[in-house]
């Protein structure tokens, strides 16, 4: 049985990458499983232990927890077919990520490129000169990460483009639980890369699109109004080459994000949408991008703020959800537990 999972940090508001590169992935992934009966295990959760690895006002967490969730149910993911939960509710996840830290080598962790972004380190910084002003939660976030993923055996993980060099990680750290355990335990989870690969910053298109990003004119929230969408797609950065538009993202990354947003709001391959572009000015590039956009979260943003009125609703659901997310958990552990000669014999 396939066991599909995938997190979110309640960083913010989700925005258009989110949205496109994530959410609304799961949510097909549950329709097709629903309409062809598959037998699959749907896990979504609210990274809140991820959170804590960038600075966070506590005062706010809570209520950007519950917005997390709000917003999971608002794009359309369904507590009755999917497990909804929150990571800090599944204390076995801390101690996979005990074990799994045991047989990482730092110099791994130092490969990864996500940490030294969120620091704002250069990409070829060395661990021994850089170290010491790097938290060691942003350090050591993507041995959590995989244990997220192992706590539940999960088989497949629909994540944006900027996770996959976690994905590889994880599975070398199963593969190495395995040997040393002398087991096939930890199963190598495959990557299912959304086909919105990343969603850039629309101020900076070296950037990805991110909930951290201080800049509130770089993403497009998913619970946005209509009318301030329209500006803020109307400000996106462009370029200065003239002539037709091009699908370019090496020489023309900020008009080919747009184009690739366009695609993915229409549900087209970019290539089609690149052509129905082409003669277009910049300006009605932008206009139909925003058409398009502000028609797809029309109803994820109406559904957000109905669910947020009601949090004792929310917080009834999401206590359930936990608590299903749980047993598979502290099932797994056992056996993790065993395979390391802990546990009661
Ligand atoms: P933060 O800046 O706090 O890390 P984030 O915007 O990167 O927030 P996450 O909660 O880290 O969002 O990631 C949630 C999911 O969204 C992940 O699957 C990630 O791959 C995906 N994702 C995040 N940003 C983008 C993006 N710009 N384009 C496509 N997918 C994205
Ligand atoms: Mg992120």
């Amino acid at each position: 049985k396939s066991v599909i999972f995938s997190g979110i940090q309640p960083t913010g508001a989700f925005h258009l990458g989110n949205y496109f590169g994530a959410v609304r992935n799961w949510r097909d992934f549950q329709t097709r499983i629903r309409n062809d009966h598959i037998d699959s295990q749907l896990l979504f959760f609210v990274a809140d232990l991820h959170s804590l690895t960038m600075p966070q006002d506590f005062k706010h967490l809570a209520n950007q927890r519950a917005e997390a969730f709000a917003s999971l149910m608002a794009c359309g993911i369904d507590p009755d077919q999917a497990i909804i939960f929150f990571q800090s509710e599944v204390p076995e996840i801390p101690k996979l990520q005990w074990i799994l830290s045991c047989i990482c080598g730092m110099g791994q962790l130092n490969r990864m490129t996500q940490w030294k972004s969120k620091a704002n380190l250069r990409s070829d910084a060395d661990i021994s000169e850089e170290l010491g002003k790097v938290k060691l939660g942003l350090f050591t976030y993507p041995v959590l990460m995989a244990a997220d993923i192992l706590t539940f055996n999960a088989t497949h993980v629909p994540v944006g483009g900027d996770q996959s060099q976690h994905m590889e990680l994880t599975r070398d750290l199963a593969a190495i639980f395995n040997r040393a355990t002398e087991s096939d335990y930890l199963h190598a989870p495959k990557t299912l890369l959304t086909p919105t690969m990343k969603v850039l910053s629309l101020k900076n298109p070296e950037k990805k699109m991110s909930k951290s990003d201080p800049d509130e004119m770089s993403k497009i929230f998913i619970t946005e109004d209509s009318k301030s969408i329209r500006k803020k797609i109307n400000k996106a950065l462009t370029d200065s080459i003239e002539g037709k538009l091009t699908y370019d993202p090496e020489n023309r990354p900020a008009v080919s994000n747009l184009i690739a947003i366009l695609a993915a709001a229409e549900g087209k391959p970019i290539s089609e949408v690149a052509k129905m572009v082409e003669d277009f000015s910049k300006g009605e590039l932008k206009e139909a991008v925003s058409q398009s956009v502000v028609r797809e979260l029309s109803e994820p943003a109406e559904r957000f703020g109905e669910l947020m009125k009601d949090v004792e609703t929310l917080d009834r659901i999401s206590r359930r959800g936990s608590e299903r997310a749980r047993e598979i958990a502290s099932r797994n552990l056992q056996e993790v537990s065993k395979l390391t000669g802990m546990g009661y014999w």
